[in-house]
């Protein structure tokens, strides 16, 4: 009997067996997929954004709960991680909002998550299958069915993830298990996700590429936070870390509101510029556009906004004189809060994350164990906490596989003696 095995050697199941006694425990991590880590190699363009400096702000994590991480996240936060990470050579930048990125790539993390899991002594089998899980009793444990035959363990962790980008193995596992054995499950759903969005303006392919500064936030829900970050326009929508964020907390028929102008714009501009059109000569494509290096909006997003099939309004190039005072006006509404209805996200293929999973309800906060099914764990992305983009998912990851850890020692050494 192994004392545990972890389902899922992705970044919590790595970093959970890392994080065990060496050579006290006999460990077994499965993974299904032939390639160690997949996410992790991907994550942050090949960078991986391992943390935030931020990361233990409750605030910046979604889910039933979030409060629940408050346990895991206090106890092994980003301080913690980075020691660990900088005890072994690695370092890291920051990039942009307190994100930390690994300076030697994220293949350098997979090495690094490997050697402390081997150093630990855990064993690995890839490209296998569990078929079936069963809780036995308190001293048989659990009896998975697998690829690798009948294996049983004391401990039982799930760390497999959520589905998005299923081409490389992830899979909703984990949360169909979990509800198998009576544990409730917030239904996964794409999260850090390019939002779909068709009007006449945006679907002009000539804007895909085009990137900016903007604020986003949900119309008419004052709760959910506003985002100020680039959007970026894609073929069939909108992407860049602003919609990314907020797509978090978008659900279906959720309109969403987008201050195109930049923060150098004051909200009552427009009042100014019917103020000033008789004393001053000025056309405001060029305004806005860069005349004032403060705005710099890119005119390809002007004159598609402001083009035949965009807002009706008078030639943006032509001068402010000719403009009436409504359509000034009107310019300065869609520029300080448009409002676009997104018809639905890129869905799992294109999500960085799944939001939803286990209910944390379910489980301890001290250790991510079950109340239902003891010595049953879930870690990482499983749980119903999701981060913020930036580095807030992989602290998840270190933070609960970390708990899981410290409390599973604890477990075993009483049955050690
Ligand atoms: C493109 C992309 C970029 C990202 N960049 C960042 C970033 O820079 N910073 C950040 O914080 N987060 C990032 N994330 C999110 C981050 O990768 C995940 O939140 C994190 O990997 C979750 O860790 P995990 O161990 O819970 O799951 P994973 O790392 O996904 O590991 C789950 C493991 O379980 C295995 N598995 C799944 N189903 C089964 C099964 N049935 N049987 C056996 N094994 C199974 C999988 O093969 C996988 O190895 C990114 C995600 C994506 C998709």
């Amino acid at each position: 009997m192994h004392d545990v095995i972890v389902v899922g050697a992705g970044a919590a199941g790595l970093f959970f067996a890392g994080s065990l006694p060496p050579g006290r425990f006999r460990v077994l991590l499965l993974d299904h997929s032939a390639k160690l880590a997949e996410k992790v190699r991907i994550s942050g363009g090949g960078r991986c954004n391992i943390t935030n400096l931020e990361a233990g702000r409750l605030e910046r994590y979604l889910g039933r709960e979030p409060r629940f991480a408050r346990q895991a996240l206090a106890g092994f936060g980003p301080e913690a991680f980075l020691s660990a990470f900088r005890r072994d050579g690695l370092s890291v930048h920051e990039k942009h909002r307190g994100q930390l990125f690994c300076d030697q790539g994220s293949n350098a993390v997979i090495r690094w998550l490997d050697a402390r899991a081997q150093a630990a002594g855990a064993k690995r089998l890839m490209s296998t299958r569990v078929h079936a899980v069963r809780h036995a009793t308190a001293e048989t444990g659990f009896i998975l069915e697998s690829d690798a035959g009948s294996l049983s363990c004391r401990m039982l962790v799930i760390a497999s993830g959520g589905p998005s980008i299923p081409a490389i193995g992830a899979s909703d596992w984990g949360q169909v298990l979990a509800r198998s054995m009576g544990l409730a499950v917030v239904p996964p759903r794409p999260a850090l996700v390019p939002l779909i969005v068709q009007t006449p303006w945006t679907s002009e392919a000539s804007l895909a590429g085009v990137s900016m500064p903007v604020r986003v936030s949900l119309s008419g829900q004052s709760h959910a936070p506003a985002f100020d970050e680039d959007l970026l326009f894609t073929h069939r929508g909108l992407s860049g870390p602003a919609i990314l964020q907020l797509s978090s907390y978008w659900s279906e028929d959720q309109a969403i509101d987008v201050r195109w102008a930049p923060a150098s714009l004051a909200a009552d501009f427009a009042e100014d510029w019917v103020k000033r059109k008789a004393l001053v000569a000025f056309n405001p494509e060029r305004m806005l556009n860069g005349s004032d290096p403060a705005l710099a909006m890119p005119k390809r997003f002007l004159q598609q906004r402001f083009g035949p099939s965009g807002a009706r309004l008078p030639d943006l190039s032509a001068p402010i004189q000719q403009w009436p005072d409504r359509a000034i006006r009107r310019l300065g509404e869609v520029l300080l809060r448009d409002r676009l209805q997104p018809s639905g996200t890129e869905g799992w293929k294109k999500a960085e994350v799944a939001a939803g999973g286990v209910e944390v309800r379910e489980l301890d906060p001290r250790s991510m164990q079950s109340f239902k099914h003891p010595g049953m764990f879930f870690i990482g992305e499983v749980v119903d906490v999701t981060g913020w983009l930036g580095g807030y998912n992989f602290q998840w990851a270190w933070s609960s596989a970390w708990s899981a850890a410290r409390a599973i020692s604890v477990i075993l050494e009483g049955y050690l003696k």
